[in-house]
């Protein structure tokens, strides 16, 4: 079963808009997905039909708001193979996802953590925070000349003061897919914990926590089609329990008196305060809308994009390509030559492209790669082949007016 593009395409309201006088070409979707009607329904419905707080009803309303809420946490959980909705934390963020791992672990002066150099901010800086506050040391697993983790060299970087690996499942940059159960393997032979940034991975492939055993597994609802103020930590239910909390607050608690304080099991342990209610509910509707797609016909698509952009780009020999890993995902970085980044997405925007230059959140990579920014095509499940080329087409005319 192939994918039906009008059909789907369709169903994203958004999609049908023009920019600047040109029919929009969206082509930064690993900074945020566009939605579906059945997201923006599923959401609306909530507020217009059933809407109340969670978990400390003894009303319609609240009992009906919580089922929805939980249903989503129960679709969550079978959409990544977690063995129980239990497993699942409803955060803000992906970024909040890794924080509150990283400010639950036990972690003392000379303790390692192992990144790699092609991490997202949000899988770095939380880290840097433990090596600021508690002294702990970050060690960085490089990348080779294709731009994929260098996984020969992770042996040699776990020791006996390793207390976590903490690397992407795929690059949002390079879209180098990481090995993920190959590396779980290499870090439980030593006894040490991994946890995944999985913001890309999961939107461009098959998830399945269960299968490559990942202690944690991070990511984000609003590049998944769903709505922003959403994101999702898997956690097995013993590094779970074992975390410190992150927040304090309402419903987080089993017991509070002036003396002394209980705490709930996760994952309510781990969700203080009114939870992101709607967009949970929102993100459930997104998952069901993906799955409804297919997701093999999705990823035989996006194959498709990648490899026609990928091969567009490699005739232009004023282009130099970041990422060339065969299975990556269809996340294309670029430069130009002789042009900024910045200026190359202002020529495509006025041509209706909307492409992402900067530094993706991913500075040690820039440095990594001697740039300071790229270029970045970026294709979800919505994109055309003639998008491709209407992409190309606008570079080519960027190029001419800036060298
Ligand atoms: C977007 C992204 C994040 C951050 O997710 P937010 O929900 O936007 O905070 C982290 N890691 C990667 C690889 C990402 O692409």
């Amino acid at each position: 079963m192939s994918l039906n593009l009008p059909t789907l395409r369709a169903q994203f309201p958004v999609l049908s808009r023009q920019v600047h006088g040109r029919p929009l070409v969206y082509l930064d979707n690993a900074a945020s997905a566009q939605k579906p009607e059945a997201v923006i329904e599923a959401m609306t419905n909530a507020m217009r039909r059933s809407y109340a707080n969670v978990h400390r009803g003894l009303h319609a309303l609240a009992n009906e708001t919580t089922q929805a809420y939980e249903d989503a946490r129960a679709a969550v959980a079978r959409f990544i193979n977690a063995p129980a909705p239990e497993n699942i934390v409803f955060t803000k963020s992906g970024t909040q996802a890794v924080n509150i791992v990283a400010n639950g672990i036990e972690v003392e002066a000379g303790d390692e953590i192992v990144l790699s150099v092609m991490e997202h901010h949000s899988n770095i800086v939380p880290w840097h925070f433990l090596r600021e506050r508690k002294g702990a040391v970050l060690k960085w697993l490089d990348i080779n000349d294709e731009g994929a983790i260098d996984l020969g060299a992770l042996d040699a970087l776990i020791g006996p003061r390793t207390k976590l690996l903490a690397l992407t499942h795929m690059s949002n940059v390079l879209g180098a897919r990481t090995p993920a159960a190959e590396i779980v393997r290499i870090a439980h032979g030593k006894g040490v914990p991994v946890l995944l940034d999985g913001c890309q991975a999961v939107v461009h492939g098959r998830v399945d926590v269960a299968a490559f055993d990942a202690d944690f597994y991070a990511f984000t609802g609003h590049k998944l089609y769903g709505p922003t103020g959403i994101g999702v930590l898997y956690g097995k239910r013993e590094r779970l329990a074992a975390l410190k909390p992150f927040e304090g607050g309402g419903e987080m608690i089993d017991i509070v008196e002036q003396g002394r304080v209980l705490y709930n099991e996760p994952p309510h342990r781990f969700e203080a305060g009114t939870p992101p209610i709607l967009e949970a509910i929102g993100l459930g509707a997104a998952i069901a809308w993906f799955e409804a797609q297919g997701r093999a016909a999705i990823e035989a698509h996006e194959a498709a994009l990648r490899d026609r952009a990928m091969q567009g780009l490699r005739e232009l020999n004023w282009v130099r390509l970041f990422g060339e890993a065969p299975d990556k995902g269809a996340i294309v970085a670029f430069n130009a030559e002789g042009a900024h980044p910045h200026d190359v997405a202002q020529i495509l925007d006025r041509q209706g492209v909307a492409i992402r230059a900067g530094h993706h959140c991913a500075q040690p990579l820039m440095a990594r790669l001697g740039v300071t920014a790229t270029a970045r095509a970026s294709f979800a499940c919505y994109n055309t082949l003639e998008e491709v080329d209407v992409f190309l087409a606008a570079l080519h005319k960027a190029h001419k007016m800036l060298s």
